[in-house]
């Protein structure tokens, strides 16, 4: 059998997806579709509803509506946590059959999938644990007055998502704007739209009132649902996950209408092992790292500055342990790295490991496995002697390919960690506490990790600096992002007025 004679499908798979609005699963209103493919053969395996303005303008009205006159913004807390946490039940209990829909559709393995499956529970879970534990600021000038904070939900929220972990993404986005009392029109990501399909069966099971949820799938660009979405004058709030150059234009369309915007954009990010560091534990960790979801991953630590004491020896080993990473079909339990998500996408990483080869020296992988010769496959690439201006440094390749770099000093190592346009995570090595601090108090990052991989509690800020993002999410952050917090003020005194118009009555008294 060879690698592509894999007959694997998962159940239920659909032929057909359709938006989701107001309760109702509906076409498109002018019919029209877009083929969706298997990475691992490349090959049309369903149709999705192809979403422009008029479907855009349905769902924001369903939308709207839901959050006018429906229960959901004005339910107890506890009411809407309720909801939440059967949500969590139901994505817990599904987890192996989206995590095969999410596997055959992004091509990531299906291990790993089975974790963001797991996550994305876990993010309605944490959101409804958050509601009801959530107090609001009050503040006393004693005697004089209270003042006290209300917090409202916006509105509605419009969610635009990346192809990268498309369900987990979803679900971090979903649960706090839905938990604070928001209605929601989601787009998610045109490349794989097929494990959002399970969304509206999991909500309605869960109890959510209709019309809460609405999805329209459809490209970005002008025109389609994605920006259609962004100009809608009723969708005050736009939460979007995807490359920095989308942020932009995002951030542009979005200004007319002077909307709130949550920007998680792409990175570049550096994981720098010092001398010092536990060798065994870097290496396994920087494999990971940049490996990992197939390397399709925002903050993966896809550039590794190494101090030159243990330059020569980090990048055989390295490389050697790269070359043993496991390429392999989707749905197999020990696939390591499997198939990048689409062939455009393919392509252009291979465009990358091509500059590389001219810019770098190729110590691992390089180009398609052999055993591969068709669908979306590369090889856990590995570039060392990599120059901070080469452009495998400097640019966001979003696959299996890392860039080495020898460095001296710390000085040197923070001037090469914050030499891109990026700032979204950094991964620091080394034993030395002073150096661990200060390096991770000065790298230009949004998160960083010391004697870590990627492990985030969910209660701390999630974002990036410079092109990486704009805002945080993540924790009460999220909550602040989907709410109006409107200051109440109470006079509990006497009136404390500068009395204005009374000065010619006085005249006029003293006349009198
Ligand atoms: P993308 O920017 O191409 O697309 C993201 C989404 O935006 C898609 O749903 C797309 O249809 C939509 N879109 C495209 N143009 C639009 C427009 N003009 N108006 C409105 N919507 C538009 O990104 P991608 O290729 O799907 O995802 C990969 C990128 O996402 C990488 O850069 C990665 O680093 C980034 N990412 C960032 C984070 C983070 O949290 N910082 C997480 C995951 C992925």
């Amino acid at each position: 059998m060879t690698a592509q004679s894999n007959d694997f499908v998962p159940a239920n798979l659909p032929s057909t997806i359709q938006h989701y609005i107001g309760g109702q699963h509906v076409d498109s209103i002018d019919g029209d579709t877009f083929d969706v493919l298997n990475p691992v053969t490349n090959k049309p395996y369903l149709q999705a509803a192809s979403g422009k303005v008029a479907d855009i303008d349905a769902a924001v009205a369903a939308a709207k509506d839901a959050f006018e006159n429906g229960p959901w913004p004005t339910m107890l807390p506890r009411e809407r946590s309720r909801v939440l946490h059967k949500i969590a039940d139901i994505v817990e209990t599904r987890g192996q059959e989206l995590a095969e829909m999410e596997c055959y559709d992004t091509g990531l393995p299906i291990s790993q999938a089975l974790g963001q499956a797991r996550r994305a529970a876990e993010n309605f879970r944490f959101f409804a644990d958050l509601i009801v534990a959530q107090h609001d600021d009050a503040f006393k000038v004693p005697g004089r007055q209270a003042n006290y904070v209300n917090r409202k939900p916006i509105g509605v929220a419009g969610l635009i998502t990346p192809w990268n972990t498309p369900f987990m993404l979803e679900s971090w986005k979903l649960g706090p704007a839905i938990a604070t009392g928001n209605t929601v029109v989601l787009k998610p990501a045109e490349f794989t739209p097929l494990s959002a399909s399970l969304w509206p069966g999991i909500f309605e099971e869960a109890g959510l009132p209709a019309g809460v949820f609405n999805m329209v799938h459809g490209y970005g660009e002008e025109g389609f649902a994605g920006d259609s979405l962004v100009k809608h004058p009723d969708v005050p709030l736009i939460s979007f996950t995807g490359e920095s150059r989308t942020g932009q234009i995002i951030f542009g369309n979005a200004a007319p209408y002077l909307k709130g915007l949550s920007m998680e954009l792409g990175g570049k990010s550096p994981a720098v092992v010092f001398e010092d560091a536990d060798l065994d534990a870097a290496i396994d960790a920087t494999v990971f790292g940049v490996f990992s979801l197939n390397g399709e991953r925002c903050t993966a630590g896809s550039r590794i500055l190494v101090q030159r004491g243990i330059y020569d020896e980090f990048v055989e080993r390295y490389s050697a342990q790269a070359k043993r990473v496991k390429v392999g079909l989707p749905h197999e339990e020990t696939t390591e790295v499997g198939a990048l998500v689409h062939p455009e996408h393919f392509e252009k990483v291979m465009s990358y490991v091509e500059i590389g080869k001219s810019e770098a020296r190729l110590t691992a992988g390089g180009g398609r496995p052999e055993e591969f010769p068709e669908g979306n496959f590369i090889q856990p690439t590995v570039f060392a002697d990599v120059s901070p201006d080469a452009r495998i440094f400097q640019e966001e390749i979003f696959g299996p390919v890392v860039a080495i770099t020898p460095f001296d000093t710390d000085e040197e190592a923070l001037e090469l960690a914050n030499n891109t346009k990026y700032g979204l995570a950094a991964y620091i090595w080394t034993n030395d506490l002073k150096r661990s601090h200060n390096f991770a108090q000065n790298v230009e990052a949004g998160m960083v990790w010391l004697n870590s991989n990627n492990v985030r509690d969910l209660r701390t800020p999630f974002g990036g600096v410079k092109a990486s993002g704009l805002g945080h999410e993540g924790g009460y952050r999220s909550i602040d992002f989907y709410t109006d917090q409107q200051a109440v003020h109470i006079n509990l005194g006497e009136v404390h007025n500068p009395v204005f118009g009374r000065q010619e009555q006085a005249a006029e008294d003293l006349q009198a």
